[in-house]
């Protein structure tokens, strides 16, 4: 996937001149926060539970490579081949290998974020090699001239429904149709054919279970399941993080994971996928491969960024932020979007490839609230910040305006009188309004918002006036 996230303004301004995606991202807007709100009532120590996953997350990562080991071990004595990649060029490489060893001319995929990191579907047709999305949102951006997904579990959220309608005529040919169930209908007919001519699958992972070498699928299409049992070939590909010890584990975090992606008590699918096909079984591949990935992320264990590989990807955070909810996903410029792309695309990208990402939210610590797994997002977002800061990547001028208010700030005398004119120009720029239309000093902040006038006093001259 291209990345784009160094123009994160350009991108955010053209999202919100934008107005049918304005009306989509108005219309999506709260659904999941509101289904979500009610799922975790159903929990009666929703707060005990998210620290119960919090502590199975960072046990994992204290002892990632035992696990790893023990996965990899338990997942090759049951018929599976575990293959590691380092990024995403060592993905594509593996598995346009793994198709080219069993003569594979059509590959049908499930939904997988790290199929999107290394850009796999352009590898696999450069090697003759057909993908086919099957997930509903992943298919509909498939024909739509391989758009990005704006959403790491409703990947079509900015889309509405006309333009659907719009797309499912002019690729498949057929009558316009208005209503979803035609539309579902439709895109299950058409993939039918795919999932039956199909001899690899392609799959994301939620969880590997160390103890059994399994992976567990979290969907709510029945695609997740034809991908994995229909093809001769199902191939794995998942981050090294996703690694849990126990069954055990793996009920926990779904109670979390389903909760806080969809609002649901379960999803319509959970699966758990064991081994390759057995003599008595009726179905399943006969070739298991797992491509287990780094892209990044080993680097971060031990680092002040660790508690970002936690992370199980519901999208809480990015339901519940106000600028994601604003700007929509394509924003960001790379797979991840919302506060956890903010934190985890400069981390894998590099903070010079997504300088504005650690901006791009209020810190409003909506997205701490609601994360399952209690991910600090902010204060990762602030470490960001400081690290930009002491890399020198931030503008000149801003790098300047805050030397000088450090300066000032240390002299306590000078700061006072300083905000107290301050107070007194912004006032008389708002000249008895509430809103300052256009801010003299720095008019660039006032382009696309008003400025609130200050209400009359500094707080030392209000705590002055307290204290007497
Ligand atoms: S950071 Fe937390 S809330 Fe966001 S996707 Fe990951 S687990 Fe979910």
């Amino acid at each position: 996937m291209r990345i784009r996230s160094m123009f994160f303004k350009a991108n955010a301004s053209a999202a919100l001149a934008n107005p049918v995606l304005q009306a989509n991202m108005r219309t999506s807007k709260g659904k999941f926060v509101d289904k979500r709100a009610v799922a975790i009532r159903e929990i009666d120590d929703f707060e005990g539970t998210r620290e119960a996953g919090k502590a199975v997350r960072n046990r994992v990562l204290q002892d990632l490579d035992l696990w790893l080991e023990k996965f990899e071990a338990t997942a090759t004595a049951r018929g599976a081949t575990v293959l590691w990649a380092k990024d995403g060029a060592e993905i594509c490489r593996h598995v346009v290998d793994i198709a080219r060893r069993h003569g594979v001319k059509k590959a049908v995929k499930s939904k997988s974020m790290l199929s999107e990191e290394a850009g796999l579907n352009h590898a696999l047709e450069a090697a003759g090699v057909r993908p086919v999305e099957t997930d509903l949102g992943e298919y509909i951006l498939q024909i739509n001239d391989n758009e990005p997904p704006s959403h790491i579990i409703a990947p079509v959220v900015h889309k509405g429904l006309d333009e659907v309608a719009d797309l499912f005529a002019r690729v498949h040919g057929t009558p316009r149709k208005t209503e979803i169930p035609e539309l579902t209908r439709e895109a299950r007919e058409t993939l039918r054919e795919h999932f039956l001519d199909a001899d690899m699958g392609i799959s994301g992972g939620n969880f590997l279970v160390a103890e059994t070498g399994s992976v567990a699928l979290v969907t709510n299409e029945g695609n997740g399941r034809m991908v994995t049992t229909l093809p001769r070939v199902h191939v794995v590909v998942t981050g090294i993080e996703k690694v849990i010890p126990t069954l055990e584990d793996l009920s926990l975090l779904l109670r979390l994971l389903i909760r806080s992606a969809t609002g649901q008590s379960i999803s319509n699918y959970v699966s758990l996928l064991t081994g390759v096909k057995q003599p008595e079984e009726s179905d399943g591949p006969e070739h298991l491969y797992f491509v287990l990935v780094d892209n990044g992320r080993a680097d971060l264990v031990g680092s002040s960024f660790q508690e970002m590989l936690r992370c199980i990807r519901c999208g809480a955070c990015m339901n519940h932020c106000p600028v994601y909810q604003t700007i929509g996903g394509h924003a960001y410029g790379w797979v991840y979007p919302g506060p956890m792309g903010s934190v985890l695309t400069p981390l894998f990208m590099g903070l010079d490839k997504a300088i504005d990402l650690p901006h791009a939210a209020t810190l409003c610590n909506q997205c701490g609230v609601v994360c399952p797994v209690k991910i600090p997002l902010p204060e990762l977002l602030r470490q960001l910040r400081e690290k930009q800061v002491d890399k020198n990547l931030r503008p000149l001028m801003e790098r300047l305006a805050f030397k000088a208010w450090a300066w000032v700030a240390c002299r306590p005398r000078l700061y006072a009188l300083g905000t107290r004119f301050g107070v007194r120009y912004l006032n008389w720029l708002a000249a008895g309004r509430d809103r300052i239309g256009v801010l003299g000093v720095a008019p660039e902040w006032t382009r696309g918002r008003d400025f609130p006038a200050p209400e009359g006093k500094t707080f030392r001259e209000l705590y002055a006036q307290g204290k007497r």
